[in-house]
């Protein structure tokens, strides 16, 4: 038996994109036979259980070509979206629940990380500006925690199912083994200088050099992880119909890299004003914008990713519907009836 949760955004982005993506005739390119002479022989109702992609409801004994009773999103629409032609070549997961939390703790905690991390900044204008003092500490504390929480997600990218070709559980291993450097860092930075010398940014101390210098550390190793685990995550995203097919594409991986780039580019100035000989003010001026503007494009990239591994729970955990589980060939109908009589 199936069940599908209610399809709350899912429902409504995937089902308008696919909706787009439907011919003029009502034939369904993705999910269905492109070609008439095969869609011809697919049965015209639902003979398999398949929850609407919107509201959830039982499609099955529904004409292909009409609308689900509840809510009326058309029905070869949910098939677009959660039926799978190749469900049934798809390795079965090891543990489907325990992979899917682990793809969201993964993201979740570096989502969590980054909010605690835009925390202690807010914390530092506050504290400025209004005199008003956030437990720094303790948000320090949250984020690394959150960071160890990615960390702890992340093993389920490395052998999710059998038969996952040694070399990217390597990579992804190195991957999840460039966390430990990574909350070392972390710790570092917001737990020991921070501490030290409050407010880096505002009134930099004796130890800013060292701040910079553990930041760039931080991003280099931050770019490496994510390109040791994207493969792996990868993989596992093609295991959604919509997510191989190209439907949803977003690359948030490759903008998360790009994000930290900018702000190693903004320690890199600030570095050069630090450490160099006495250059303008505006070097470090523009070192910060660019580490402020590389920081937002790095907490638009991580939530658009976290957007993403949501969207995947429900494959992950669901796996692929395949045509043959909700559709049956006049062929087929045909042997049963002639078995029936
Ligand atoms: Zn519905």
């Amino acid at each position: 038996m199936l069940i599908v949760p209610r399809a709350d955004r899912v429902g409504g982005l995937m089902g308008d994109e696919s909706e787009h993506n439907l011919t003029s005739d009502g034939a369904t390119p993705a999910a269905a036979p492109a070609r008439p002479s095969q869609a011809r022989e697919l049965a015209r109702e639902l003979t398999g259980d398949l929850p609407c992609s919107r509201c959830g409801y039982n499609l099955r004994g529904l004409s292909i070509r009409s609308g689900c009773s509840e809510c009326g999103l058309p029905v070869r629409t949910t098939i677009l979206v959660l039926v799978d032609p190749r469900a049934d070549e798809l390795v079965p997961l090891s543990s489907p629940r325990l992979t899917a939390w682990g793809m969201i703790a993964w993201i979740g905690g570096a989502l969590g990380c980054a909010a605690a991390v835009l925390a202690l900044r807010m914390g530092d204008l506050l504290d400025a500006q209004f005199s008003v003092g956030l437990p720094m500490s303790d948000i320090a504390w949250a984020g690394l925690a959150m960071l160890g929480l990615s960390a702890v997600g992340s093993c389920v990218i490395v052998r999710p199912h059998a038969s996952i070709p040694i070399s990217r559980r390597v990579l992804t291993t190195i991957g999840v083994l460039l966390y430990v450097p990574l909350l070392a860092l972390f710790h570092r930075i917001h737990l020991v200088v921070d501490m030290q010398d409050p407010m880096p940014y505002v009134n930099p101390g004796s130890l800013a050099g060292d701040r910079v210098v553990c930041r760039l550390a931080f991003a280099a190793v931050a770019v490496l992880l994510v390109l040791a685990l994207r493969p792996g995550a990868r993989h596992l995203a093609a295991r959604s119909f919509i997510f191989r097919t190209g439907l949803i594409d977003r690359q948030s991986m490759y903008g998360i890299v790009a994000a930290f780039a900018v702000t190693l580019a903004g320690d890199g100035l600030r570095l050069a004003h630090v450490s160099g000989p006495r250059l303008s003010e505006y070097v470090s001026l523009g070192g910060i914008t660019l580490i402020a503007l590389g920081s937002f494009l790095l907490a638009v990239g991580i939530f658009a990713a976290f957007t993403d591994v949501l969207r995947l729970r429900r494959v992950l955990i669901y796996e692929g519907i395949g045509l043959a589980q909700i559709l049956e060939t006049n062929a087929s109908r045909a042997r049963r009836a002639g078995s029936d009589a």
